[in-house]
Formats: C-alpha cells, sequence, structure tokens
C-alpha cells in the first residue's frame, strides 16, 4: 500500500497492529530518469533519528528525501524511555503530546540491595515544567507517531525498499546509489546525512570507523505483558544483587499497555541462545513477579554493547546522527535522546545555509557541539557500565561499600550509578555562544537548553518553550528596545507583556531582572544574555551564533 493511503486509525491501533504496518515501496520517478535526480537533503534511514530530522527541515520549508531499505517500523523491543529533553523537541516537531498520551510518564526511580531499599530518587523534583523527567513508549509507537506526521508534511518524500548501496563524496555532495525491488538507481544529494543505526552501511561505505569498548556482558531482556493491573508503581526500580537474581542486577519500568521491561544482568559466560530460550526465561520473571504471576512473554532478547563514537560526525557534505555517529550502554537511555537531539542540532543550521543565509561553516559546527555531547554520554554510560558490571574484585569491593554507605548517607548516593538518566548536554565551549560580560548565578549559561516555565498568554495556560520562535528569539524581561524589532528573523519575546510570569519562575530559572535579555537559538539552546544590551552586542552575539563571525 501507498503509505500515504494508510488510514489514519492505523497509527493509533495495538502494538502488534502497529508492528505490522507495512509501508509499500513506491516507484519514484526518479528511478526513470536518464541523470541521477539532484536533492537538497538526503536522509538515510527512517529510524527515530532519520525521522526527526526530516520533519525539523519539512517543517522549516526544505524538501527532504528519506531512504530506507525496510519497510517496517523497528522490531522488537529497543528503545522505552524517551527523556523531558526529546519531548521537548517533540512538541516542536507536533508529536509530543501523541507520544506522552499514549506513553508512561515518570520522574521517580528507586535502587535496591539485595531484598532491601536503599534510597529513592526524584528526576524532576520541582513543579512548573510541561513535561515529565521521561516517558516510557515502546519504539515502534515513537517511530508510527514520527512517520504518521512525516506523511503530513509535503516536504518530505519517504521511499520505503530503498536500500542504499554506494555514496561517493564530492566537495560538493554525494552522489548514493540504491536498490530497490525494481532495480538499481542513482541520486545526488547536495547534503546527505547518515541515520541509518549503528552498523551505518555508509560509514563503511565511505571507510569510516567509530572507535571505543566493547563491555563484556550480557543482558537478557524481558518484555513481560501481565494479566492484572501490576503491583509495581511507574517508577525505574533497579536492583543490585537480588535474592531473585544473586550477583547480577536488574531493572524494572514500566511500558504502556500493561508490558513490562525486565532487564536482567547475565555475565559474559551465558550463552545467549539457551538464555532466551521461554523455559529459561519464565523461571527468571516468576522469582521478581512472584509464583502466581499471570503474565505473557511479550519480547525476549539477549543483547551485549558497545560504547563507540566515530572522530568526526561531519565529512564534507556527509554528515553522521544518532547510533551511526555514536553508540552508548542502554543504561541511561542515551541512544536516541541523544540522537534526536543531534537530529535538532542539525536541523536549523542545514536549513540556514540551504536558504543563504548562512554558510556551510554553520554546518560545520554540527560537528564539534555534538561530538561534546557524545562524549558526555559516552562517559557516563562508561561509568555507569563500569559499576553495574565491576570488572576485578576491587572494583567490585569498591562497589559494594558505596552501596553500603548509600542507605544512610547522601553522598554516597552520589556515586551509586545505576545508569545515570539522558539529560541535554550544555554546550559550554561551543564557538557559537558568546560568553557572559554581566554577572548571573544558576545553571541557565550559555550553551545550556533554555529552561521551561509555566506562562500565561491572553489570560491562557502556555509554556515558555512553546513560545519561542523557529527561528531565533529574543527574550525581554520587560519592555524590549525599539531596535529589537530590526534584528532580521527574530522574534521578539516580551516576558510581561505578551506573555506573564504568572509564577515568576522563569524569572528566578533565569536569574532575570527587569530588562534581562537572552537570545535563544532556533534549537532552544541560549547563546547569550545580558542585563541591558546594546544593539551591537546583540547584533554580534547573533553573528556568532550563526557562524557567520566564528
Ligand atoms: C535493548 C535496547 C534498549 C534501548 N533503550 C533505549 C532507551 O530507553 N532510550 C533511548 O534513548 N535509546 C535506547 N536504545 C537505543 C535506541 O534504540 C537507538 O539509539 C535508536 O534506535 C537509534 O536511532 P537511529 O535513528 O540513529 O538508528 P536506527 O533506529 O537503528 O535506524 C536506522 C535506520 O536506517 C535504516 N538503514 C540501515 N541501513 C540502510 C541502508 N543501507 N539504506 C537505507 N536505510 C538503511 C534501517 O532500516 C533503520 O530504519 C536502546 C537500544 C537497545 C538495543
Amino acid at each position: 500500500m501507498n503509505p500515504r493511503d494508510i488510514p489514519p486509525e492505523a497509527f493509533h491501533a495495538s502494538g502488534a497492529e502497529v508492528q505490522a504496518l507495512d509501508f509499500g515501496y513506491v516507484r519514484s520517478p526518479d528511478q526513470d530518469r536518464t541523470t541521477p535526480a539532484q536533492h537538497p537533503v538526503v536522509v538515510i534511514g527512517a529510524g527515530p533519528v532519520g525521522l526527526s530530522l526530516a520533519i525539523d527541515l519539512a517543517q522549516r520549508g526544505q524538501r527532504v528525501v528519506v531512504l530506507d531499505n525496510d519497510h517496517k517500523l523497528s522490531i522488537g523491543s529497543r528503545a522505552i524511555c524517551f527523556a523531558k529533553r526529546t519531548l521537548e523537541i517533540w512538541d516542536r516537531l507536533g508529536v509530543g503530546q501523541r507520544m506522552v498520551d499514549k506513553g508512561v510518564s515518570w520522574n521517580l526511580g528507586k535502587v535496591f540491595l539485595k531484598d532491601e531499599q536503599l534510597y529513592e530518587f526524584n528526576l524532576l523534583p520541582e513543579e512548573g515544567h510541561e513535561r515529565p523527567a521521561f516517558i516510557n513508549l515502546q519504539q515502534y509507537y515513537a517511530e508510527a507517531y514520527l512517520v504518521e506526521r512525516a506523511l503530513q508534511l509535503p516536504g518530505i518524500d519517504i521511499r520505503w525498499h530503498n536500500k542504499v548501496t554506494a555514496v561517493q563524496s564530492r566537495a560538493d555532495g554525494a552522489l548514493l546509489s540504491i536498490d530497490t525491488p525494481e532495480g538499481a538507481y542513482q541520486m545526488d544529494a547536495q547534503w546527505l546525512v547518515a541515520c541509518d543505526g549503528a552498523r551505518s552501511p555508509t560509514r563503511q561505505m565511505l571507510r569510516l570507523e567509530s572507535k571505543g569498548r566493547i563491555f563484556q556482558d550480557r543482558f537478557l531482556i524481558a518484555d513481560v505483558k501481565l494479566a492484572d493491573e501490576a503491583n509495581f508503581p511507574t517508577e525505574r526500580w533497579f536492583w543490585f544483587d537480588p535474592p531473585f537474581h544473586p550477583n547480577q542486577s536488574v531493572l524494572l519500568h514500566r511500558q504502556p499497555d500493561n508490558v513490562w521491561r525486565i532487564d536482567f544482568q547475565l555475565g559474559w559466560d551465558a550463552d545467549p541462545e539457551e538464555e532466551k530460550k521461554p523455559e529459561n526465561i519464565i523461571p527468571r520473571v516468576q522469582a521478581l513477579l512472584g509464583a502466581d504471576a499471570q503474565f505473557e512473554l511479550d519480547w525476549a532478547s539477549v543483547y551485549t554493547f558497545a560504547c563507540l563514537r566515530m572522530d568526526q560526525f561531519v565529512h564534507g557534505r556527509v554528515i553522521f546522527a544518532g547510533d551511526s555517529a555514536h553508540g552508548v550502554s542502554p543504561f541511561g537511555a542515551r541512544g536516541a535522546n541523544s540522537g534526536v537531539q543531534d537530529a535538532e542540532n542539525l536541523a536549523w543550521k542545514l536549513d540556514w545555509v540551504l536558504q543563504g543565509r548562512a554558510s556551510p561553516a554553520l554546518v560545520a559546527t554540527y560537528g564539534p557541539e555534538r561530538e561534546y555531547a557524545a562524549d558526555e554520554n559516552l562517559c557516563n554510560s562508561t561509568r555507569a557500565t563500569d559499576f553495574i558490571t565491576p570488572k576485578s574484585e576491587v572494583s567490585r569491593l569498591f562497589r559494594d561499600a558505596v552501596l553500603h554507605l548509600a542507605r544512610e548517607h547522601a553522598f554516597a548516593r552520589r556515586i551509586v550509578n545505576s545508569g545515570r538518566l539522558s539529560v541535554p548536554a550544555t554546550l559550554h565551549a561551543s564557538p557559537l555562544n558568546t560568553p557572559d560580560t554581566d554577572a548571573f548565578v544558576g545553571t541557565q549559561v550559555p550553551g545550556a537548553v533554555l529552561l521551561d516555565a509555566p506562562l500565561t498568554k491572553q489570560g491562557q495556560p502556555t509554556w515558555l518553550l512553546r513560545e519561542l520562535g523557529p527561528d531565533f528569539t529574543l527574550l525581554v524581561f520587560g519592555p524590549a528596545p525599539v531596535w529589537a524589532r530590526d534584528l532580521p528573523g527574530v522574534k521578539v519575546l516580551q516576558i510581561g507583556i505578551d506573555v506573564i510570569d504568572h509564577q515568576a519562575l522563569a524569572a528566578q530559572r533565569l536569574d532575570a531582572l527587569p530588562r534581562t535579555v537572552y537570545l535563544v537559538r532556533p534549537d532552544q539552546h541560549v547563546c547569550a544574555r545580558w542585563r541591558t544590551p546594546t544593539e551591537a552586542a546583540v547584533r554580534d552575539a547573533l553573528a556568532r551564533a550563526t557562524a557567520a563571525a566564528v
């Protein structure tokens, strides 16, 4: 079936029905051309990253071709935890509410040692944010809602059953060879973005590498559908050395449809084929849930993982994003979350360059910004993995001592690492930032994503992030200076006039006084701020933030 003919309700069906969606192959007129068709942006891979990027670009008015060798959503159980920042990005892409409506929202986690709770933590301990710290949602639902959104946008041409088999990179673009059920064709991309997953055929075709560490441990994923509403609350529960799975760790998470994700650490010696057999999984699950628990096995797999990244994400006109650029362990839910942040960082930069509003130097800044973010994720992911799976007797002794101390002492809880959960990177050293010249306190530094806050607009509730413009926003506490209206492509948002900070949380979080001004990028990162700026200072910061003055 032509994907555009799929009825809208098909995207809102049950998990099994959504997973069965088959996006048909449609012949493209490009296949009948004698010379390769030219396209401004081609994205390889219709995973969460490629789809988010394509939607962002299309919403900005760009035409995008997305090529995927498959014709279905992701199979089985992969990502389930989607972070606040990802939801905020998806809000901008018109799918955040859909994800939240289906997903299970949570902020609380608990850490256990053996059968005793050591402590609990709240990932979003304050009120006044539109989105929770996380939702849990099966990756196939997330992808389904992204495909549905992409199909609503005329600028996106998703071509299923289109497998990229060769890439020739040039100074001004890339030539792609593509296999389809009706034979091969070629296409020319002005910009090519490889979102083709951890094994990235594009990376291999260009003889590029991803380097890092492979971890010697195996984990069993068992997704089980409980017959009754569960006995567990909607929280993240992590056990070290529980009595029902001694000497290993276990993670429990709730997903929609009363499905529970259980990750059992198995050790390196485990035989993956044996461990995947239902007769071996069911006793493990019963030991956790209780002998009387009624459940069905929804999905099982055994995984190992690596922490890797490419040295550089930008190679001329070929750019890598998501798992193709970097891979992390699943502890901390960083894979898809950081990939969606890659997409949002890249989308506006490509758009500006394609529109002729900035030079390719702006796209080049995607590399260092997202490589820095990847390093932060890799560092957190590696530390979590080392803590959960200590590789020497000394590391195990240290870990156990920390766990025992964590029962009583807050300082030790900071050292316990059951997977620090994804937060957006603060791009401290970005060349697009203008360093502070005025004194500010708090975490809202240049390079950080703007913190959200509740506002009202014409008496109706709204949120700070929702009020930002698609390009730059000049956020002014109080009346804007007259020259602000002349800044090209900049939305001026006056707090106290256009919107009301009725709980004073925006002012508090941004350490704002009357006349404080923040300059916010299209991807909602702060790039400059002042107590009372001059027009020249703001224009300089804008030039820097678009790589015109880097
Ligand atoms: C067990 C597990 C649990 C996880 N949990 C989480 C979590 O809770 N939160 C989180 O954020 N992340 C999690 N992840 C990671 C997450 O699944 C990945 O980071 C995410 O899928 C990466 O998205 P992507 O779009 O970069 O790549 P992918 O989702 O891998 O998509 C790549 C796409 O490229 C296509 N493709 C490949 N080769 C070609 C080709 N030659 N031509 C055309 N198309 C091609 C593929 O068909 C595919 O559609 C988990 C992963 C695993 C395995």
